[in-house]
């Protein structure tokens, strides 16, 4: 089939990985009509609980792979750690948006962040990591303090740290445990920001509004939008997003993350070849959702307009809400504000640090938006508001 050639709504989508972003693009896909198999290790998932076909095997078991692409007419990922060699078995019988290139450059921060360079994209010094000399070295040129993280396969700021004395350099490397690593210099940041931008295969653009971002012992907690940034910056933070988003010739929805540094420049901190927990506002918010987007980037369809109906704010809820409140969260009392919208992605076993849903509101402004949504997550806990 010609790659621009449309993938009409009645074919099949197959997601690999099946978490709350698999969940959440599989029940856009079936509104516009499609049908969804997810492929993952995990039974009953929650994306498993809402597509036509939950298969249940191994990222490494090529065959059953195989057998998963045939039966679609497209396949996506929800999570960037699947492996090379899956996307590759995929791709051998339909096609993977976006590709296994994109795939393989962006699961490998190293790899990830010289390729940004190269490409004249702005992102912190950085170094590669082989042994305590290199992160000697690499702090002796970079200056301290600087992040330590593991090259591959970290996300919510598991497996990095913040260097900040030469006596902590062996004790950090120690925490690599022999895994490759890149040491980058400290970025120096007033805000964080995120945006979430979709490309076809014709190279039609379309970027979401950028949202902003607070981070709670290094996962999102809070994201508003619109950004409180001044509309040149908002400007270039999709410029940027355009770049690499070309650059990479992405077929799909591409999520570049980045620090707003004080002395008011945009730096790139990581990217997402997809959907992206900051984007969960546009599911009440935007006039397309993100998921629906990325249903019609990989399809080929035109995309959505991203227009922001009302500023609008999230907040996560992570398993500890669950610890916190002694058992069932108080969903009426957060519900108490008729205008909170509750998501809760099917996971049956709350963890500390697990996200288990969101809740999102929207309102005249963001102040607002974001004052009423913490208030409606802290009635969650009975003991907070009694
Ligand atoms: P990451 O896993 O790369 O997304 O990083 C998680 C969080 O750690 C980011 O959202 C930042 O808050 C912080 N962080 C990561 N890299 C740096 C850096 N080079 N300088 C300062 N803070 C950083």
């Amino acid at each position: 089939m010609a790659e621009s050639s449309s993938i009409l709504p009645g074919a099949t989508i197959g997601i690999l990985g099946s978490g709350q972003l698999g969940r959440m693009l599989a029940m856009a896909a079936r509104t516009l009509g499609y049908h969804v198999h997810v492929y993952s290790p995990d039974s009953n998932s929650p994306a498993g609980q809402v597509a036509d076909r939950e298969i249940v095997a191994a990222y490494d078991d090529l065959d059953r792979v195989r057998e998963f692409a045939r039966a679609v007419d497209v396949v996506t990922f929800e999570f960037k750690n699947v492996p090379s060699a899956t996307s590759r078995a995929a791709a051998e019988v339909t096609p993977v948006r976006p590709d296994g290139h994109v795939l393989h450059v962006t699961q490998q921060r190293l790899r990830e962040k010289t390729f940004l360079q190269e490409h004249g994209f702005p992102v912190t010094p950085f170094r590669a990591i082989h042994s305590l000399e290199d992160l000697e070295l690499a702090t002796r040129e970079l200056g301290l303090p600087g992040v330590l993280k593991t090259a591959s396969f970290g996300y919510d700021g598991k497996g990095q740290q913040t260097v900040r004395s030469e006596e902590a350099l062996p004790g950090a490397y120690d925490l690599l445990r022999g895994a490759e690593g890149i040491y980058e210099a400290f970025v120096d940041f007033e805000k964080e920001i995120s945006l979430v931008a979709a490309r076809t295969a014709d190279g039609a653009f379309s970027a979401f509004p950028v949202f902003e971002n607070t981070h709670h012992h290094h996962i999102l907690d809070v994201t508003f939008a619109p950004a409180a940034i001044p509309p040149a910056l908002a400007t270039q933070a999709e410029s940027l997003a355009r770049g690499i988003l070309d650059a990479l010739g992405v077929v799909g929805l591409l999520t570049v993350e980045m620090f707003v540094t004080r002395d008011g420049r945009v730096v790139v901190n990581e990217l997402a070849p997809r959907t992206h927990n900051s984007g969960h506002l546009t599911l009440d918010a935007c006039i397309t959702s993100q998921f629906e987007q990325q249903v019609r980037a990989i399809c080929g369809l035109p995309l959505g307009s991203t227009g922001l109906r009302t500023p609008a704010a999230m907040v996560n809820l992570l398993g500890d809400v669950w610890f916190d409140a002694g058992g069932t969260p108080d969903w009426s009392a957060a519900l108490s504000d008729p205008d909170v919208r509750l998501h809760l992605y099917g996971k049956a076993e709350p963890r500390r640090a697990r996200k288990m849903g969101h809740l999102t509101l929207s309102a005249p402004t963001v102040d607002e938006a974001i004052r009423r949504v913490r208030m409606a997550r802290d009635r969650l806990v009975p003991s907070r508001h009694r």
